[in-house]
């Protein structure tokens, strides 16, 4: 059983030739309305389509996008009791340019996602106490996120921390934290040790690890990822394949994660190639939420 506190945005993904200057006014070639995004809902999505019991505790706005994106949960068999909606701001939304290199400028308006308050996580302790897992990511206040964290600390719930976007954190955050799931950068942000090959990777290990807590996952895009518990480390290679889309492969990674530790009696390194072999899925397909894969998928390309 997994929870997963965090965002829920609306992508609104514009194809353009190249930057408008401002004051430039450019014609496009073609933009997509309403792709579901938002780090947590892409997790919550990937938890589900992994066959995990998963629950989703995000604020949408009462409009539109909100209704969308609850439609398109309990499609996904996420349990969407837990939600709340606010009048006071729309729903999220991240307007994305792409241009034809592939390279993307991204501007979010966090909106509902910013008014969820430790008082609505907590008005759901319920569900966390009962939860295996709880899963956290940066985009929404830190105050929800300590309030997840306080109540599955309370009840021997393990708390995985997706620290993205990068930020500095609390202290009080990290040491609620039992697993970390930091890109290169999240995790440079927070040790202070730039991640640049293996050795480094261990030594931001032990950062976190002198800060209590007890698996650290970095994620390094096409390269792989690396875990540690105060046991053991490895690294694991991604799969190579064609990217057309990175977009939700660090969320498809740590979801496809959570999903396999709850399901697959702990093992460590099968949850890392199954993750591994998600997200390399995900970045195949453009676009966020539909370019997740489901398990049949995961387990279909495991046997090519
Ligand atoms: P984020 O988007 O959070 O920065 P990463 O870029 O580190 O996350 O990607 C997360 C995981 O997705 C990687 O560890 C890897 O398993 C997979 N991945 C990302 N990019 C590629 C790629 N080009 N080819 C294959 N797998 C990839």
């Amino acid at each position: 059983k997994i929870v997963v506190v965090g965002s829920t945005n609306v992508d609104k993904v514009l194809n353009v030739p190249k930057y408008a200057l401002p004051g430039e006014t450019l014609a496009i070639d073609s933009y997509q309305q309403a792709h579901g995004g938002g780090k947590g809902a892409n997790q919550a999505i990937t938890a589900a389509r992994s066959g995990a019991v998963t629950t989703f505790i995000t604020k949408l706005g009462n409009d539109e996008d909100g209704q969308a994106m609850v439609a398109g949960f309990a499609r996904d068999q996420i349990n969407v009791d837990h939600l709340v909606t606010t009048d006071q701001a729309q729903t999220g939304q991240a307007y994305i340019t792409v241009y034809q290199s592939g390279q993307n400028s991204i501007y979010v308006y966090g909106g509902a996602n910013m008014e969820l308050t430790a008082a609505d996580v907590n008005a759901q302790a319920d569900v966390i106490a009962q939860a295996d897992r709880v899963i956290a990511q940066l985009e929404i206040p830190l105050p929800a996120i300590l309030a997840a964290f306080r109540i599955a600390k309370q009840h021997g719930v393990q708390t995985i921390l997706n620290p993205a976007p990068a930020r500095e954190l609390p202290a009080e955050l990290l040491r609620l934290t039992d697993v970390i799931t930091p890109n290169e950068t999240e995790a440079q942000t927070l040790t202070g040790i730039e991640v640049t090959d293996e050795v480094s990777m261990l030594d931001n290990a032990m950062a976190f690890f002198s800060l209590g807590i007890t698996m650290v996952i970095i994620t390094v895009g096409a390269k792989g990822a690396f875990y540690a518990t105060p046991q053991a480390h490895g690294f694991i290679p991604a799969f190579k394949v064609k990217a057309i889309d990175t977009t939700a492969a660090g969320d498809t990674f740590i979801g496809a994660l959570a999903t396999q530790l709850d399901l697959d009696n702990h093992n460590i390194e099968d949850a890392m190639l199954y993750a591994n072999r998600a997200s390399s899925l995900t970045v195949q397909t453009a676009g966020a939420q539909n370019s997740i894969p489901t398990r049949d998928q995961i387990v279909a390309a495991n046997q090519k």
